[in-house]
């Protein structure tokens, strides 16, 4: 490990040795009010955009020009199995084999498809169990499910909370609530790594505990996408679903993924919604067939997909690929550990980092609690061209892509930091 120092010299020779530093250059970067790079530290929020996406939508808009309705099968890449090409690459990202992959719909949406099969409450066990201050569109989704099936939220949720007067979450708490409820539970549902402390959770003794309960377990990867390894297949969760704007950098609003266990890959019993896009591809175009599942996360299509949205994560993924995902974890827990350095040299006691200090247990983000600092330190850094976000009450979160984020960057937030804490 890399012995820091505080110094733009020391930051400015990592970046000249880093053998990723050139994938920098893929991506557009915001201007602040010099025309110079804004600090972009706001990944975790949306990811930039790659210079080569352009060319990516533009091929599709080209062969659709060209071919029309006849593209389906004409265009340089095929708009049926377009979703195919990039499966491999996502698999690999989030450690699953590619028949449990799927690029489809957006995460909220995916979520619930999800629910819909693993969620099936009985009138024992019906609970569903989620962390504290998950995301709001994660509560919003189990409470509406629970009330689809007729349980109140009262009633039906549960939360995993940090102890009183603490940030994070302990697993002993966790098997805690399990051994006291389990045989009320159907079904946790965990955000891999928390949005808003940047913890990440041990997912494979979850999925254990989980499983000994017979609990279905399946986790929300919005910020552990592209930021963290999830091993998703070995941690044998049922499900996982996640957005790719955010680490993985496929613009506003992009198509989302879904895995599903390759146990569940067949299982006909598994109730689904369903649509024309899950339906096996040599028939699907016969019309007049019952449903018959593609086997494995496909199977869970509904629609045939936004071809310009997937193109942007065509674009997206590639560099991912050429970059290579081992290669970016390791720079990214060098360039947190960077950022976590230089916050702790301030030596300032109105900043806390509520992040575990654990490599382990945390992706790039770094979440800081102030106290008695007011929301116009945030507002001074964006006049800095420094972009990072804020979580009410008092949290700035701050997460350095390592695709795109260099030392460089982290040393100028921190320089930028202590100016206005004054
Ligand atoms: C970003 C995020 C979402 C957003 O959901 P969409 O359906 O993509 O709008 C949901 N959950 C978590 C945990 C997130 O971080």
């Amino acid at each position: 490990m890399t012995q820091y120092k505080n110094s733009l010299e020391f930051a400015k020779e990592q970046d000249a040795k880093d053998p990723l530093a050139k994938f920098r250059d893929e991506f557009y970067f915001p201007q602040n009010n010099q025309n110079q790079n804004q600090i972009y530290l706001c990944g975790n929020s949306l990811g930039l955009q790659p210079k080569r996406t352009q060319e990516y939508i533009n091929q599709e808009l080209k062969d659709w020009a060209k071919y029309g309705v006849e593209g389906h099968t004409l265009a340089k890449n095929p708009w049926v199995p377009y979703h195919e090409i990039l499966t491999n690459k996502m698999a690999k990202i989030v450690g699953a084999k590619p028949k449990e992959v799927v690029m489809m719909n957006t995460l909220t949406v995916n979520l619930h498809l999800m629910m819909v099969s693993f969620y099936r409450p009985t009138d024992r066990k019906f609970k569903i169990l989620i962390e504290k201050d998950a995301f709001p569109s994660d509560r919003y989704a189990v409470e509406s499910q629970l009330r689809f099936h007729g349980i109140s939220p009262e009633e039906g949720l549960l939360l995993w909370e940090p102890p009183e007067g603490e940030e994070l979450c302990r697993f002993e708490d966790l098997q805690k609530i399990i051994e006291e409820q389990g045989n009320r539970i159907a079904l946790m549902m965990i955000g891999s790594t928390n949005y808003y402390t940047g913890q990440s959770f041990p997912l494979k003794k979850i999925v254990q505990l989980g499983h000994q309960h017979e609990i279905n377990v399946g986790f929300d990867l919005a910020h552990g996408a592209g930021n963290i390894q999830p091993n998703l297949h070995k941690t044998g969760a049922d499900f996982a679903v996640w957005c790719s704007y955010k680490y993985l950098n496929s613009g506003p609003g992009s198509v989302g993924g879904c895995f599903v266990h390759e146990r569940h890959e067949n299982d006909l019993k598994l109730p689904r919604f369903a649509g024309w896009w899950g339906h096996d591809k040599e028939s699907r175009f016969n019309m007049r067939q019952d449903f018959d599942p593609i086997p494995g996360a496909e199977g869970w299509q509904l629609s045939n997909p936004p071809i310009l949205s997937l193109a942007a994560i065509n674009a997206s993924l590639s560099l991912f690929e050429e970059a290579g995902f081992d290669k970016l974890i390791q720079k990214s827990k060098n360039l947190t550990g960077y950022l976590e350095f230089l916050i702790k040299d301030l030596q300032d006691n109105r900043i806390q980092i509520i992040t575990p200090s654990n490599f382990d247990e945390r992706g790039c983000q770094l979440s800081l609690k102030l106290t008695g600092v007011s929301k116009s330190l945030f507002d001074n850094l964006i006049k800095d061209g420094v972009i990072t976000d804020w979580r009410e009450p008092n949290v700035i979160r701050i997460a350095p892509a390592p695709l795109y984020n260099n030392y460089e960057d982290v040393f100028k937030m921190v320089q930028s930091l202590k100016k206005h804490l004054g």
